[in-house]
């Protein structure tokens, strides 16, 4: 079988835990199997990485960005391949170059275009383990890329669609994905299957144990993409086609969103056009706006309030200002999404009654609401969010059944 495993940086955070990460692989393939390791920066490094760009800017250059965050992830597969050289076993690290990872040249959220197998293919014919850098690719002019945050899930995904590989198994610090975050209930439970299409609406409103873009990939590949804990041998979350889920409960789970900041204007002018000039202004500078709401226009003028994700409120802001459109601006990121998220809502009514309710049974105020067939989300004060979340938990039946 080939295989491919991707290791998160809880997973491997430091010396012990890359140690411990290289014994599993050495198990894997003693077992007689081919594999591709797929690795992320040790945790923190990122974070600290970026802190260290804005030391010196608010706004630097996105190709520098990809050249200084990319480090991090070489940093651990070169100390991976050194740990199972020493264990005796044919390893060699990889750079996404190196790798064949080939991107856009969109920096810091590059998409990949092609993957070049040449040498990954080369390496599996000599028997070799092979650990790629994740997160990374190159782009047309020789640049480095970075594929937007998390996105060592897609560095894993893809490799595993490109090389035909039987398997791809995502390590992280949880058993798999659960009804809610484990962090914020304690009492979520462990999701044995989920479809791609629900899992892929989970990761995009907020549950950041699989990156949304790498379950996209996975779907569109056909990816047996597996998720499970690196710290134990438990059995994880198996993300699969929809015909192979029995039964789809109503509500499948309820993600939370902390990244989210709201753009109000006061006093828009009301007419024609005046949306459209706003929305296209902010798609230019590729700002995703998510929630819109527009009150009834009066006196001439109306009011108009839109998320963004808080990582480009200072862009939106900027935008804002120099577009002059209202008389009154004002900012929020104290924000967060709340979703409650079910394939099975499709059929169902009641549900979104339910959600509101238990808002109201706990005096949380729900500022923004968004709905679709299998989603309904709300936008509420972030200090209320996990209190919001756990209620959500509880009035939809998932707790734990003991
Ligand atoms: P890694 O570094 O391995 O990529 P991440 O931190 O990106 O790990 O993702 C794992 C985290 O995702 C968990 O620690 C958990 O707190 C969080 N999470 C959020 N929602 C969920 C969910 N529904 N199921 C499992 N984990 C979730
Ligand atoms: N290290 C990168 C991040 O923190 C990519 C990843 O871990 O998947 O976002
Ligand atoms: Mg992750």
């Amino acid at each position: 079988m080939l295989i491919v495993q991707k290791f998160g940086g809880t997973s491997v955070g430091d010396l012990d835990r890359i140690g411990n990460v290289a014994k599993r692989i050495a198990k894997t393939k003693d077992k007689g199997n081919d594999i591709i390791v797929v690795v992320s920066a040790m945790s923190g490094e990122t974070n600290k990485l970026i802190g260290y760009a804005e030391h010196f800017s608010k706004t630097p250059a996105s190709q520098e960005m990809d050249m200084l965050l990319s480090s991090g992830e070489r940093v651990t597969s070169a100390l991976l391949a050194i740990a199972l050289q020493d264990m005796g076993y044919d390893a060699i690290s990889m750079s996404g170059r190196k790798a064949g990872i080939n991107t856009d040249g969109k920096h810091t959220s590059a998409r990949i275009s092609h993957i070049k197998t040449d040498n990954m293919k080369k390496s599996l014919n000599e028997g070799k383990i092979i650990i790629v850098a994740g997160f990374q690719g190159i782009t047309e002019d020789d640049n480095v890329s970075t594929l937007g945050r998390g996105g060592s899930d897609l560095s894993a995904v893809a490799i595993a669609g490109a090389m035909g590989a039987d398997l791809c198994e995502i390590y992280t610090d949880v058993d798999g994905v659960y009804t809610t975050d484990p962090r914020i209930e304690r009492r979520a439970r462990k999701i044995d299957k989920i479809s791609y299409d629900e899992m892929l609406e989970f990761a995009s409103l907020g549950a950041k144990v699989l990156q949304n873009r790498s379950v996209e990939m996975a779907k569109k590949l056909n990816v047996n993409l597996v998720t499970r804990s690196s710290f134990n041998e438990n059995e994880g979350t198996l993300i699969t086609k929809e015909e192979n889920i029995m039964e789809e409960p109503i509500v499948s789970g309820i993600a939370l969103d902390k990244n989210q900041a709201r753009v109000s204007l006061r006093n828009v002018k009301d007419e024609p056009g005046i949306a459209a000039k706003i929305f296209s202004k902010l798609a230019e500078n590729s700002i995703s706006v998510d929630m819109i709401i527009q009150n009834v226009g009066f006196d001439g003028t109306a009011n108009l309030g839109f998320t963004v994700p808080e990582n480009e409120l200072e862009n939106s802001k900027k935008i804002m200002e120099k577009l002059n459109a209202a008389e009154n601006l004002e900012f929020d990121s104290n924000i967060a999404k709340v979703s409650v998220v079910g394939v099975g809502m499709k059929n169902h009514s009641g549900v979104a009654g339910t959600a509101f309710t238990t808002m109201a049974d706990n005096n949380i105020n729900i500022e923004m609401i968004s709905t679709s067939e299998i989603k309904i989300s709300m936008i509420v004060d972030e200090k209320y969010s996990e209190l919001a979340v756990r209620s959500l938990h509880e009035a939809y039946s998932l707790d734990e059944r003991n």
